[in-house]
């Protein structure tokens, strides 16, 4: 294995990792479909990464306490009006 790729590979997952911590997944965004003006109701498909204390009973029962989202990645948001999911604008949420 040559220096230089080893080099390259490790600054490569640096700048991933602050990527990942820069991502806010609690920022208060909201949905608007262009093409019918639902603001609303939507459909969300997405991933999400989370961190939970399981805590199970002696008997096995088991109570998932304290979920962190540590990370979310949206697929895809669907209108529930019109049904469309490629005109769905993000929006900042006004603060009142
Ligand atoms: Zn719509």
């Amino acid at each position: 294995m040559r220096m230089h790729n080893r080099a390259s590979a490790s600054r490569a997952v640096e700048s991933a990792t602050v990527g990942a911590r820069g991502s806010e997944p609690d920022l208060p965004t909201r949905f608007r479909c262009a093409a019918c003006g639902n603001l609303t109701r939507f459909d969300v498909v997405e991933t999400r990464r989370t961190r939970s204390y399981y805590h199970f009973t002696v008997g096995g029962g088991l109570e998932v306490e304290d979920q962190e989202v540590l990370g979310a990645e949206r697929e895809q948001v669907t209108c529930r009006w019109c049904g469309l999911s490629d005109q769905i604008e993000e929006l900042p949420v006004e603060p009142s």
